[in-house]
């Protein structure tokens, strides 16, 4: 594989640069890379600390700040101040609607499957612009406290990220200026930092325990070859250390007879017994008693009440390593290592739980709120191919993917991925009826294709007509270890299936492979907005067709007000529409839905008591 890297303001290629690992974290993030001892070390920018809150906070002005600034701003400015951003990374308002309470700012409810949204102020937001916030900042102080450009990174994510999780990572770290060299999983990069995996011929099984603020998972890894396989991942993406937090919260307005409610109604109380609760718990990780007070309230807690308190909930924790070893087919006695990751691991309750379970003393001496991205810097180092004791496995120079509306390109098997190896993702129609879908196979790192190279096209015909997004065509990608790339289609319901082979590399010369890499670069920022504006664009106009077609079918049911009412709102979306303006887009295809909403609910119940009496007719 050539190594390449970029020089941002010249445009020329250098050779020797740092690829920093970064932590992206619910509740922290941080940045580390490979000291000139060879040591990987946590970036600790002039005093601000390592650990930088993953918030972001936008003033009136839209401007923005991130980390511990934007952290007060929870209390006095909650619908403006962003936490927890991860949780909706790559995700749809469906599959985040159940856990909706616990955000305090605005979450398009668009009732789609389509990718959420959040609004602060006047602007809309994708999650991964906000992720790219909290990267910037990693960045800058990367750079601040090297001294140097910074613009490779690798970026660990959860085990149980899906594809489209990753790729919204990957994306949020092209917003932010970073070529991102891999996505790496969170408990290989906590072994990596162990030394667990480095050398080859080592074989290993070990359990990766990441107890953090407000998820909690654990994966069962089997490393061989220097190879991490995931045999298993468990876990509840809604339990962390806040829970302990809120739980000694309860505990002391029970104990100083006050109404949780009425504490409730008052912002800054609340807040700043949350935190006093997060230091009782923090001081109880070292010391057996915790005693002060805030105003009046006495904030009392020893060590063994504390315990008995999270009982329940580390109890969850172990029920889910349970899970997962029945799940990898092993039980504890198979486990090699135990390795705790994530900041609530530091109670000595959990760490006993642990051990007590598995039956081992697991691997704590590196910080477990650090050890994810000291092992990304591990990564990057072997990446970067400082490392010539460890091989370089085989890896895709450039990303595989198909094309999908408005010209988008799709990546199925992401540049650096490696060989052989497979990928896929399904799609659907987006016309009623429609019986053949032609199908793209690109080459490249622009996010629309028509910067990228194309490789085959081909159709899949014989889709059963059916309204549009009904049909299921699955896309699978295998690249084998020769390099050749199999595209294969398939329409789930009818069996319809096209195929065909590729050779990616052909005609390709490392002279291309640079020169498509340093476009990639130089027009990242442009190339993700652009995506973002196509996206919004889809979607309003998706939109605008349903709704024109609604008050057509049923304007049986809305008033002529309504209808009227209706219309300017849909003029409003076709001006957006025009404009190309994305926010305004997503604003005024907002207010269209919010406005048809409840006609949308009406039609249905007339529709069901149409039923009804159907039924009774019968
Ligand atoms: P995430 O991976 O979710 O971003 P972290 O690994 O940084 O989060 O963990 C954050 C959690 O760790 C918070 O709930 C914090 O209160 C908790 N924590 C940090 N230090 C301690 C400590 N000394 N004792 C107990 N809990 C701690
Ligand atoms: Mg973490």
């Amino acid at each position: 594989m050539a190594k390449i890297s970029i020089n941002l303001a010249t445009g020329s290629l250098q050779k020797e640069e740092i690829i920093v690992g970064i932590d992206l974290g619910t509740t922290n993030s941080l940045v580390a890379f490979i000291n000139p001892d060879k040591n990987p070390q946590v970036i600790n920018d002039a005093g601000k600390g390592i650990l930088v809150p993953s918030v972001v906070y936008f003033n009136n002005q839209n401007d923005v700040v991130v980390g511990n600034e934007a952290k007060e701003f929870l209390t006095t400015d909650p619908t403006n101040t962003i936490f927890s951003v991860k949780r909706l990374l790559g995700r749809s308002y469906n599959d985040v609607a159940d856990h909706k309470a616990i955000f305090s700012y605005k979450i398009i409810d668009d009732d789609t499957d389509s990718l959420v949204k959040i609004q602060a102020g006047n602007r809309f937001y994708t999650p991964i612009e906000l992720s790219a916030e909290i990267l910037k900042e990693l960045k800058a102080r990367a750079e601040h406290a090297l001294k140097t450009p910074v613009n490779r990174a690798v970026i660990t994510v959860p085990a149980y990220f899906n594809d489209s999780q990753r790729q919204a990572t990957r994306d949020a770290g092209k917003l932010a200026g970073l070529d991102v060299m891999r996505i790496v999983n969170e408990p290989t990069a906590a072994s990596l930092a162990y030394g667990i995996g480095l050398d080859p011929s080592q074989q290993k099984t070990i359990a990766v325990y990441d107890l953090g603020g407000g998820t909690f998972d654990v994966s069962i890894l089997q490393i061989q070859n220097g190879i991490f396989e995931v045999l298993a991942t468990n876990g509840n993406t809604y339990l962390g250390g806040d829970d302990f937090d809120r739980l000694i919260l309860n505990y002391w307005i029970e104990k100083n007879n006050l109404n949780l409610a009425e504490v409730a109604e008052d912002n800054i109380l609340m807040q700043t017994l949350r935190l006093k609760a997060e230091s009782a718990k923090k001081a109880l990780s070292t010391q057996n008693l915790f005693n002060e007070q805030v105003g009046e309230i006495w904030c009392t807690l020893d060590k063994q009440t504390f315990e008995q308190l999270i009982a329940a909930k580390v109890e969850e924790t172990i029920t889910a390593c349970k899970n997962a070893l029945a799940d990898a087919s092993l039980t504890s006695n198979d486990i090699d290592e135990v390795i705790l990751v994530g900041g609530s691991t530091r109670t000595p309750f959990v760490k006993q739980a642990v051990e007590n379970f598995f039956g081992k003393t697991p691997q704590d001496n590196i910080n477990p709120d650090e050890v994810v991205a000291l092992g990304a810097a591990i990564q990057a180092d072997v990446l970067a191919g400082n490392r010539s004791d460890i091989l370089l496995l085989d890896v895709t120079p450039l990303s595989l993917g198909i094309e999908t509306m408005g010209g988008l390109m799709d990546v199925i098997i992401a540049r650096n991925s490696k060989v052989p190896t497979k990928a896929g993702r399904q799609y659907t129609t987006s016309l009623d009826g429609q019986i053949n879908m032609k199908i793209s196979v690109y080459q490249g790192e622009r996010d629309l294709v028509k910067e990228n190279r194309k490789l085959a096209e081909f159709d899949l015909k014989g889709i059963p007509a059916m309204p549009a997004g009904l049909p299921k065509v699955d896309i699978n990608f295998l690249l084998n270890a020769d390099g050749i790339l199999t595209v294969q289609a398939i329409e789930l319901r009818s069996g319809v299936k096209q195929e065909i082979e590729i050779t990616p590399s052909y005609g390709l010369s490392d002279d291309t492979v640079e020169k498509m890499l340093i476009d990639s670069i130089t027009h990242a920022k442009s190339d993700v907005e652009q995506r973002m504006l196509i996206e919004a664009r889809s979607e309003g106009e998706q939109l605008l067709y349903t709704a024109e077609r609604f008050i057509e079918k049923h304007a049986e049911h809305l008033t002529a007000s309504e209808i009227a009412e209706t219309k300017i709102h849909i003029e409003a979306l076709k001006t957006a529409l025009a404009s190309q303006e994305k926010d305004a887009i997503l604003k005024k295809a907002d207010e269209l839905n919010e406005f048809t909403r409840p006609f949308a609910e009406r039609v249905m119940d007339a529709a069901i008591s149409t039923a009804m009496k159907g039924k009774k007719i019968e």
